[in-house]
């Protein structure tokens, strides 16, 4: 485990089980506020949740854990089962771990820290979910899948993704382009100083800018600088995503 400051109340622990099989690192945010500490996906189990709880022990102590699941993906949830506290999700993200958890949990088993059990988030939103006191908002981000949200830290500015921007560009599970641009415009807009992803190193913009082009260049049909290098594996899945209209 590795752990980055972000700004002044940020914290990235950075974890790499899943390179050798997935080509990643998977990150897990944490956002210590007033009263509050908020803790961005749970990865892959309770064993790096207890090695996250325990770093930051004496730095959140009397304060209230808010767990947050960016979406419904198993890498980003299995670390639900450490927690008893509040977990929150879009009500997408909530349905359809209710849909796929169990599912996703045996086939992906072998990559599990420690005994996992799918445990769901506890308080949904739709649109937003704002801590005003703590200056931060939970908001609905449609993009990598149609159950993303994003947590945006309006004290640090600075912009929580999930998988929503990844390098080079980002694998898409949902075939509706135009509200991933749409997303992905309102990220520009927010002008956050840092994007945090779920899988990558914190970006200034550069990658966000790039991700939006990419997306763009789908809807144009502006696709050919796309199949070949770095881009061409993730390319393929995606434009299979975007063939089948039932995209989620
Ligand atoms: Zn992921």
């Amino acid at each position: 485990m590795k752990v980055k400051r972000v700004k002044k109340r940020g914290y990235l622990f950075q974890f790499d089980d899943l390179l050798k099989d997935f080509g990643c690192i998977t990150n897990v945010y944490v956002v210590v506020g007033k009263k509050h500490v908020f803790i961005c996906d749970t990865y892959l189990g309770k064993e790096p949740m207890e090695k996250i709880i325990n770093y930051l022990n004496e730095i959140i102590k009397g304060k209230e854990v808010i767990v947050f699941n960016s979406h419904s993906d198993w890498d980003h949830i299995w670390g639900n089962c450490y927690f008893t506290e509040k977990i929150l999700s879009h009500e997408l993200c909530l349905d359809n771990i209710i849909k796929k958890g169990n599912y996703e949990l045996k086939k992906y088993s072998p990559l599990a820290s420690g005994k996992v059990s799918i445990k769901l988030p506890n308080i949904t939103f739709k649109e937003r979910l704002t801590f005003q006191d703590e200056e931060v908002c939970f908001f609905y981000s449609p993009g990598h899948t149609k159950d993303s949200a994003s947590l945006y830290d309006i004290s640090d500015n600075v912009l929580f993704v999930g998988d929503n921007i990844e390098y080079p560009i980002p694998l898409i599970y949902y075939n509706n382009l135009k509200k991933y641009k749409k997303t992905l415009e309102k990220y520009a807009l927010l002008k956050p100083d840092i994007f945090v992803l779920s899988h990558g190193n914190p970006d200034k913009g550069k990658l966000m800018e790039s991700n939006l082009e990419y997306v763009k260049d789908l809807i144009n049909d502006k696709i050919e600088k796309y199949e070949e290098g770095i881009y061409k594996d993730i390319h393929k899945n995606n434009l299979d995503v975007l063939k089948n209209k039932s995209g989620s």
